[in-house]
């Protein structure tokens, strides 16, 4: 018998669809079901921790994981992937280069954070490139009538943010979007190193294009908020970054 959402601590938010928000850096992981099939957005931030998520999708499913997309290279979201070994994984093109060459500044990011340095570095190792890149958008199938969006919408937070859009359905679901940190609700958008702020704002333009007026969208850390909130947030990072 498969256990319920709830009982594993995850938020349910349409049939087959939840995520989970993480410990430590309350970073969202989520889960679409299809027939036979399991896609989880995003890793965690370690091995033991992508262990876990395998484990709990696992038993959310009733079957096994076939499916992984990273929304962005940060630690908090990839450092999980070595759990998801033989999985289709997906992620925005240039993330294999970040994992191919930058695995230093990953590990480092990580432990200035707070990730134990043992466990920084068994991530690091066990880094593999994602086999499929997605430039433009690229529609997954996960069947019974499960089709799930992904699209790279940056760059922004990253170089490389991929989102996740969930269509709604005709008995009234509304789109589901994952924003990765495209969108933060529990504090500041994060602008690091990495960030391309000038393009940022365009980006969550593509992101509102995508999910549109009626959508959930689900950041990468907080609670799920609406297109108001996203538009608003838009707004926000334009006037900091000095663009319109
Ligand atoms: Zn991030």
């Amino acid at each position: 018998m498969t256990v319920t959402w709830e009982e594993l601590g995850w938020e349910r938010l349409a049939p087959g669809v939840g995520r989970c928000r993480l410990p430590g850096w309350d970073c969202t992981v989520g889960l679409v079901l299809g027939a036979g099939t399991a896609l989880v957005v995003d890793a965690g931030s370690s091995p033991a921790e992508g262990e876990r998520l395998r484990t709990w999708a696992q038993q959310l499913a009733g079957h096994g994981v076939t499916h992984l997309a990273l929304t962005h290279p940060h630690f908090d979201h990839v450092f999980g992937t070595a759990a998801f070994a033989g999985v289709r994984t997906y992620a925005a093109v240039g993330t294999d280069a970040v994992f191919a060459y930058e695995r230093e500044e990953l590990r480092r990011d990580a432990v200035r954070h707070g990730l134990p340095e043992a466990d920084a570095a068994a991530a690091v190792a066990a880094l593999a490139a994602p086999r499929h890149l997605v430039s433009g958008e690229w529609t997954l199938d996960l069947g019974d009538g499960r089709q799930v969006l992904l699209a790279n919408v940056g760059p922004g937070h990253t170089a490389h943010d991929l989102a996740v859009l969930v269509p709604g359905s005709v008995s009234g679901t509304r789109e589901i979007v994952f924003c990765g940190d495209l969108v933060e609700e529990s504090g500041e958008p994060q602008a690091g190193p990495d960030a391309v702020p000038s393009r940022w704002p365009d980006a969550l333009d593509r992101l509102l294009a995508l999910g549109g007026e009626d959508a959930l969208y689900v950041p990468g850390h907080g609670a799920v908020v609406d297109a108001v909130f996203v538009r608003r947030q838009r707004d926000e990072l334009a006037a900091r970054f000095g663009v319109s």
